[in-house]
């Protein structure tokens, strides 16, 4: 079973909590044990596993994802000016894989799925959610 997320993002960076999102494709799906692949179709975003619970961690992890990898000093800025959310993307990584057990996300109680935008604000940002099971 297979269905798509479309979200816009309003911000040039920001994490956002796609897991009850996600929790209702599965409840739709119908399936109680299985895994669910989460991925984006994006070279300038990533899907992560974090907490969410204090949304300051959200922002340190931009905070520390900017400081080590700069904007403006990169040889595709030339191109369009955005380097350094493709290499962000790339460390981060376009896609999870969760185990679903009983028919929920086996998640821990301190971890949510984030979509993060790295190159916004984009009005078409499409996440593809795959579950396999039975
Ligand atoms: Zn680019």
């Amino acid at each position: 079973m297979q269905e798509d997320i479309i979200l816009s993002t309003s911000r040039k960076q920001e994490l956002i909590d796609i897991t009850g999102k996600i929790n209702n494709i599965i409840k739709k799906s119908g399936i109680k044990n299985g895994i669910c692949n989460v991925f984006t179709v994006h070279a300038t975003a990533a899907i992560i596993i974090n907490e969410n619970y204090d949304p300051n961690i959200c922002l340190d992890l931009l905070d520390a994802l900017n400081k080590l990898i700069p904007a403006g000093i990169w040889r595709h800025d030339k191109i369009d000016g955005n380097a350094d959310a493709h290499i962000k993307s790339a460390i981060l990584g376009p896609g999870e894989t969760i185990p679903i057990k009983n028919a929920k996300l086996q998640l821990g109680q301190w971890q949510s799925i984030m979509m993060a935008e790295l190159d916004g604000p984009r009005s078409n940002r499409k996440i593809i959610v795959t579950i396999v099971g039975d």
